[in-house]
């Protein structure tokens, strides 16, 4: 089959081509539970940056040269092509979408429903991903998709989309009506978390971002304020909140500065939720004690939280701006996400 392949990394992401269109060899089935999907389409991710510039070799790849080659790829939709003798809820042609995490079940954070953690591997980061013609996945990590979705305009909900919601159902859990919570980056993941915040609590919210075009697909994501990073974000949200800053701040940046402006954005006893990456976080521990702020990490979500967000995608409740572009253009995309021309999502099509 065809498929997009990792060769060497580029810590600079300054290489004109990134990813090499190669004949690779058909994925096969192996284990009784495995399933062999037909990809409709796989998202095209910052962590697929991340990736390429080795932000993952010390986790993925400490020995710095037993992971490559390797197919990028973790957000993957497409049919049923081949089950496993043990597999008894899929059969060909059904339309799926597949958790991130491959889990075995086996580890008691796996029976407690926490797929990304314990044991596993993750498709497109530790081994070969969606960035394919196909790919061979785990009963248990397949989410079958209602009629009425369909696989490549859903297949960044896998990991951006289940991000997105893991973390606007968590800050849901705590806002109430009259509250503010801020939405730092209206991006890929941005943009469906304003949308999962919008179905699941009536707390106020607040977009800040740098871009327009961001600004404006916030705006239709159902944003109640906007705000334009230029420099003085900081004083906007303060002022939109009556000078205490809200209840809680996602960060979907987490980079360039934007964790110092998150948490001073974040009122005392609120929450800062950390969802992108890049930087180091940096405060006194003397101004975390005194404010009780809290700052939470979060990654991707669980298989239930995926099923749920399948349900409001059934609903319209969510929608996903994507962009597509075929599998052999796998590095134009790359590159336009890295220069931020992307609207919403871009999506590979084989
Ligand atoms: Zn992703």
């Amino acid at each position: 089959m065809k498929a997009q392949v990792l060769n060497k990394y580029d810590e600079s992401l300054t290489a004109e081509s990134w990813v090499d269109y190669e004949d690779v060899p058909d994925p096969k089935i192996t284990n009784p539970n495995d399933v062999l999907v037909k990809i409709g389409g796989s998202g095209v991710c910052r962590t697929d940056l991340h990736v390429i510039e080795g932000v993952w070799k010390p986790i993925m790849d400490p020995d710095g040269n037993s992971l490559l080659p390797l197919i990028l790829g973790h957000e993957n939709a497409g049919w049923v092509e081949e089950v496993g003798a043990g597999v008894t809820n899929l059969k060909k042609g059904d339309p799926v979408i597949l958790h991130p995490r491959i889990s075995s079940g086996i580890d008691i954070e796996h029976r407690r429903g926490e797929d990304m953690h314990g044991s596993g591997s993750f498709p497109g980061l530790s081994e070969n991903g969606g960035y394919a013609e196909a790919l061979v996945t785990s009963e248990r990590n397949i989410v079958p998709l209602p009629k009425s979705l369909e696989p490549k305009a859903v297949a960044a909900y896998a990991d951006a989309g289940l991000t997105a919601y893991h973390v606007a159902k968590k800050a849901s859990r705590v806002l109430l009506p009259g509250q503010y919570v801020v939405v730092i980056g209206a991006g890929g993941l941005g943009h469906i978390g304003i949308q999962c915040l919008k179905a699941m609590c009536a707390a106020e919210i607040i977009v800040v971002d740098m871009s327009d075009m961001a600004l404006g697909l916030a705006k239709d994501s159902g944003a109640d304020h906007l705000v334009k990073a230029d420099g003085t974000e900081v004083a906007q949200v303060l002022e939109i909140t009556k000078g205490l800053g809200a209840e809680a701040v996602i960060d979907f940046v987490g980079e360039k500065g934007s964790t110092a402006k998150g948490l001073e954005m974040t009122r005392p006893a609120g929450n800062y939720y950390i969802v992108g990456y890049g930087e180091n976080i940096n405060i006194p521990t003397v101004d975390l004690i005194f404010t009780e702020r809290n700052i939470i990490g979060n990654l991707v979500g669980t298989w239930a939280d995926l099923n749920e967000l399948m349900s409001l995608a059934d609903r319209g409740l969510v929608e996903l701006a994507t962009v597509e572009y075929s599998l052999k253009d796998a590095n134009q995309a790359l590159h336009d996400l890295n220069a931020g021309k992307v609207k919403g999502r871009a999506i590979l099509i084989p």
